[in-house]
C-alpha cells in the first residue's frame, strides 16, 4: 500500500527529521539507482493543537502572558512573552494540575476496581492512592514491542526503590491498551496490573485502562514528567510528549521521533543516542539509562528547592521547555510548514499543469514516452578529466540517440562526505547533435574518482525522480 501511495504521489513526507531519513532507506527499492539521500522523501514534523491538550490553568497563564489569539498567525514573539512567566505561577500551576489529576484517578481507579468485581474494601483504597506533592510520571501509549512500555520494569527492585524513596518520592501514571491479536502488548500490560497491586508499589503505581483521548487529556494536564521509551528508530514522530509542553511537563524520552530533533540538555531528558545496537543491546542500555537519569537528575532537580519550597532548576527548564518547544511543536507552525514549502508551490504547478486544456501537462506525457522509449539506446562514454582553473574539468561524449539534450540533464554526481551536501553539477552541451559532447568543472577539495557522471530526466516543474526515476550512470 505504501509503494502505491507514493507511486501515486508528486510528494512523500515523514513526520520527523529521523522518520524522513529511516523512510529513504525504506522506499530505496523504488529508485533503486538513485543515491539513498535522493530518494524524494522530505519531512514535516508532526505539532499538536494545542488548544485540545492544555489545562485551564495553563490556559490562564498563556492567555495572561500572551493573549487568546496566541496559536494563531507566527507565533514568534511567543518565547520572550512565555520567558517572563514567574516562578510562582508556574509552580502554582503544577501543583493546580498535579492535584486535578490524582482526583481523577482516583475516581478512575475506583470504577476500574468495582468493575472488576474487586471488594469494597479495595474499591476504597482508590482514595488515597498517590500523593499531591510527589513527582509524577506519565507514561501511556498504545501496548506493543516497538513502543517498550516494560523498560522501567527492566530491575523491579531498582524502580520500588525509586517510587518509596521516603523523603524524594516517586508516582507514575500508566495507561495503554493492546491491539486484541497483539500478545505481547497484552501479556506487557498484564504485567503492569499485576505490579500495581503489589503492596510495595500501590500507592505509588496506577495503571489505568481504555488509554483515549479523553483520559490522555487528564494526564497530559497533570504530569510532572512524561516518559516516552520506544525502541530507535521505531517511533515515526512520537506526539504525546508534545501534549505535554503547553502544561509545563517535561520530557523523558528516547532519542527517535520528534524528541530527537527537539532534545537539548537544558529542555528536558533523553535516553539513547544514534547508533546501531542489537535489539537485546539497545534495551539493556535503555533501561540503564532511564533509571540512571530518574535517580541522579531528574528526582534530584525536582526535590532542590529554595526557602520557599520551589525547586528553581526544575522551573527554569520547564520556562524553557514551554517558550521554545511549545510553539514549533504546535499544529500550526506544523500547517505553515506544509502549506508555505509545499502545498502553495505544488497548487501553482497543478494550475500551470492544467491551464489551456493542460498543454503543459500533455507535454510532460510525451516527454516521460519519448523517454521510456529511447532510453535503453542512452550511452555515456568514459570521460576525460583534466585540470582547469576551476578544479577538474570533464568533459564526456553521450549518445542521446533520439533523446533531445533539452529532455535531460547530464551531470557529474558526488555522494556527501562528512554529513555534508552531496554534489551534484550540470555539465552543459558543448556540441550539440546525435552524439554530444559535455564538459564542466568542479572544485579539485575532493579527488576527481569521488565524482561520477550520470544522466537524468529533466523538465520544467517535473518533479524527478518522484515523477520520473529514469536515470544512468557511468560504467
Ligand atoms: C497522542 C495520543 C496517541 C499518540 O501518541 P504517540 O506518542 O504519538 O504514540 C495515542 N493515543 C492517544 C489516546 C493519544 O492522545
Amino acid at each position: 500500500m505504501a509503494y502505491l501511495a507514493m507511486r501515486g504521489s508528486l510528494a512523500t513526507f515523514g513526520v520527523s527529521r529521523l522518520h524522513g531519513a529511516v523512510s529513504r532507506k525504506i522506499f530505496q527499492p523504488l529508485f533503486s539507482r538513485w543515491s539513498e539521500i535522493e530518494v524524494p522523501v522530505a519531512h514535516v514534523t508532526n505539532g499538536v493543537h494545542f488548544p485540545s491538550w492544555d489545562s485551564p490553568s495553563a490556559d490562564e497563564l498563556w492567555t495572561a502572558a500572551c493573549g487568546k489569539e496566541r496559536w494563531r498567525g507566527m507565533p514568534d514573539a511567543l518565547p520572550a512573552l512565555v520567558s517572563r512567566l514567574s516562578n510562582e505561577q508556574l509552580w502554582t500551576m503544577a501543583g493546580e494540575d498535579r492535584r486535578t489529576l490524582i482526583e481523577r484517578v482516583r475516581i478512575r481507579l475506583a470504577r476500574q476496581l468495582r468493575s472488576r468485581g474487586h471488594l469494597p474494601e479495595i474499591v476504597s483504597g482508590a482514595a488515597d492512592v498517590l500523593e499531591p506533592s510527589a513527582l509524577t510520571l506519565g507514561f501511556a501509549r498504545p501496548f506493543t514491542g516497538y513502543k517498550r512500555p516494560n523498560l522501567l520494569l527492566e530491575d523491579e527492585a531498582r524502580l520500588a526503590r525509586l517510587l518509596n524513596d521516603p523523603t524524594r518520592p516517586v508516582q507514575l501514571v500508566l495507561a495503554g491498551k493492546a491491539h486484541p491479536a497483539d500478545g505481547e502488548g497484552k501479556e506487557m500490560i498484564r504485567r503492569w496490573i499485576e505490579l500495581a497491586q503489589r503492596p510495595e508499589f500501590r500507592q505509588r503505581g496506577v495503571f489505568l485502562e481504555d488509554y483515549d483521548i479523553a483520559l490522555a487529556q487528564e494526564l497530559v494536564q497533570g504530569v510532572d514528567v512524561w516518559v516516552n521509551t520506544p525502541r530507535r528508530p521505531w517511533e515515526a514522530c512520537g506526539t504525546s510528549g508534545m501534549k505535554v509542553l503547553v502544561n509545563g511537563g517535561l520530557n523523558l524520552s528516547e532519542c527517535d521521533g520528534w524528541w530527537a530533533e527537539a532534545y537539548a540538555p537544558e529542555l528536558g531528558w533523553a535516553m539513547g543516542d544514534d547508533r546501531e545496537y542489537p535489539k537485546d543491546e539497545r534495551d539493556l542500555r535503555d533501561a540503564e539509562a532511564l533509571y540512571a537519569i530518574l535517580e541522579q537528575q531528574v528526582v534530584p532537580e525536582f526535590y532542590d528547592r529554595d526557602a520557599d519550597g520551589m525547586p528553581l532548576q526544575w522551573l527554569a527548564r520547564v520556562r524553557r521547555s514551554m517558550a521554545q518547544l511549545a510553539p514549533t511543536y504546535s499544529s500550526g507552525r506544523m500547517a505553515r510548514d506544509y502549506v508555505e514549502q509545499y502545498y502553495l508551490a505544488w497548487a501553482a504547478e497543478l494550475r500551470r499543469r492544467t491551464a489551456d486544456a493542460s498543454a503543459r501537462a500533455r507535454a510532460m506525457r510525451q516527454w516521460e514516452v519519448r523517454l521510456q522509449r529511447h532510453w535503453p539506446l542512452v550511452r555515456i562514454a568514459t570521460p576525460t578529466i583534466s585540470r582547469d582553473a576551476a578544479g577538474w574539468l570533464f568533459s564526456v561524449t553521450v549518445e542521446l540517440g533520439e533523446i533531445a539534450p533539452e529532455d535531460v540533464a547530464v551531470q557529474l554526481y558526488a555522494e556527501p562526505c562528512e554529513g555534508g551536501p552531496a554534489s551534484r553539477v550540470e555539465l552543459c552541451c558543448t556540441a550539440p547533435n546525435a552524439t554530444a559532447l559535455y564538459a564542466g568543472s568542479v572544485p579539485d577539495d575532493r579527488p576527481a574518482r569521488d565524482y561520477t557522471v550520470r544522466i537524468v530526466p529533466r523538465h520544467p516543474g517535473a518533479a524527478v525522480p518522484a515523477e520520473l526515476s529514469l536515470i544512468l550512470w557511468q560504467n
